[in-house]
């Protein structure tokens, strides 16, 4: 029955054209091929992938639908790649509990299923007695949300054991990591597949319509989408009617959301974008660190941090830059700037010799960005991930997940297995 359907959707999404007319969605759906299927997730990123292969391992089938032409090119392929122990977050919030709760299955799922991984431990650092304080609360809220292992260090302990650092004190996390993302990824849709799910890429859900409290999914195929998005409406190639549909599009979440017809508009949250650089250090390939060193967090982020990738490759970053030319349109289609300027390195510089003087002038080079979908504006307080099921919007079997920044990729298994506890009927 799977077979069909899916072979049915390969080939009616490309039989039925794009067209021309009105400003929206061509309402005529008579001619348009529809499948009933059981559960849809929509985005091929980490959090799309856990997701797909717990509802397979629950025993459901399963269709992974990807504008992309692969998995994981979005914010999954474009972060620190720390497995984060869940110190910063408000106590009991979801970020608190998915983090902690993630973090302990992803070192599992990792060492059972070879996926490269290294518990290599956290500094992070205050640089001046001012920030004290401030190193203090993160250990409590590190605490109360049962990191257990977390130590205060005098600033002389921390640069024993990092001999380039600068610090006045410092807050070892013994259970932080870091993972190669991409293997994982590879790891979770090979089990997925194992397990009946089967994934589309270059395949678009361009919106949706609510029909006896069941969403109805249009997808249409990518290769004319973004020559027609603008000037033609869109019909879709083929609709598919769920059980279960679960949007994990990322940073394309809010404006997919916007496009479910009959689905509040009010429960919709706007999303921010906020860009985030990576610097890699020139002429070395020997890191001046063993552990990942963090400054105090700034508004935004984590602060321009240290962190080292599963081959032992220093990179400096992200900092937080908010954009705000993101349209719906340049959203759905994925239409994201990722590029790095060198002249941002000025700004890595002083931040960077904050806690590592010896940095040498002229040592940073671009390396990659990654972008933040973020649920509130600057300066005001970061937001919790919002996973929206139908207690909240109404829509039987639709769960909306928003705002899936950091701790995104360490939560990643605890979202999914959140997900299928509380939505699979
Ligand atoms: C700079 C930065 C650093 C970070 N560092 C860390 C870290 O060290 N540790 C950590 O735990 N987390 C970190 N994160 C967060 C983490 O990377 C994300 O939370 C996580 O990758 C989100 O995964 P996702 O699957 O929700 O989204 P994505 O990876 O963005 O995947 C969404 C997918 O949906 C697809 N899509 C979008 N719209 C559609 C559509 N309409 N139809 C079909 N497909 C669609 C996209 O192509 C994309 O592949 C960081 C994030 C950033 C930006």
């Amino acid at each position: 029955m799977l077979r069909f359907a899916l072979r049915t959707l390969k080939n009616s999404i490309r039989s039925v054209p794009l067209c021309a007319g009105s400003k929206n969605f061509s309402t005529n759906f008579d001619k348009i091929p529809k499948e009933t299927v059981d559960c849809v997730v929509i985005g091929a990123g980490v959090v799309g992938i856990a997701v797909a292969r717990e509802l397979a391992l629950k025993g459901r089938e399963v269709l992974v639908i990807e504008s992309a032409s692969t998995f994981g090119t979005g914010t999954s392929s474009r972060n620190s790649e720390v497995i984060h122990a869940g110190i910063y977050y408000r106590p009991k919030s979801f970020k608190a509990i998915f983090c902690v709760r993630g973090k302990e299955l992803l070192y599992k799922y990792c060492s059972d299923h070879g996926v490269p991984h290294k518990q290599i431990g956290k500094l992070i650092v205050a640089t001046g007695s001012s920030e004290i304080p401030k190193l203090n609360n993160i250990l409590c809220h590190g605490i109360e949300n049962g990191v257990s292992d977390l130590r205060m260090m005098e600033g002389f302990e921390a640069m024993q054991m990092e001999p380039e650092l600068q610090c006045t004190k410092a807050l070892l996390s013994p259970s932080t990591g870091i993972v190669d993302s991409h293997s994982l990824m590879l790891s979770l849709i090979g089990e997925a597949e194992n397990h009946r799910t089967s994934f589309f890429y270059n395949t678009t859900v361009i919106g949706g319509h609510l029909e006896g409290n069941h969403m109805h999914l249009y997808i249409a195929e990518n290769k004319d989408l973004e020559k027609s998005f603008e000037k033609f409406p869109l019909q879709p190639g083929l609709i598919l009617i769920p059980k279960l549909v679960v949007n994990s599009a990322g940073l394309s979440a809010s404006s997919l959301a916007k496009r479910f017809v009959g689905l509040p508009s009010g429960v919709i949250p706007p999303t921010h974008y906020a860009r985030g650089c990576y610097f890699t250090l020139s002429n070395t390939r020997v890191s001046p660190f063993k552990h990942l060193i963090y400054p105090i967090p700034e508004d935004g982020g984590f602060g321009v941090h240290v962190t080292l990738d599963i081959n032992g490759r220093v990179k400096f970053g992200p900092d937080v830059e908010w954009i705000n030319d993101v349209d719906d349109i340049s959203s759905l289609l994925n239409k994201f700037d990722y590029s790095v300027s060198a002249d941002r390195a000025q700004s890595f510089y002083p931040k960077i010799r904050r806690y590592y003087p010896n940095l040498k002038d002229g040592s940073l080079e671009p390396g990659y960005a990654g972008i933040r979908p973020k649920l509130t504006a600057p300066r005001q307080s970061p937001a919790d991930f919002f996973v929206q099921g139908e207690d909240i919007h109404g829509v039987n079997g639709l769960v909306n997940l928003f705002g899936i920044e950091s701790p995104g990729l360490t939560s990643s298994m605890a979202i999914a297995e959140y997900i299928a506890a509380n939505f699979l009927k």
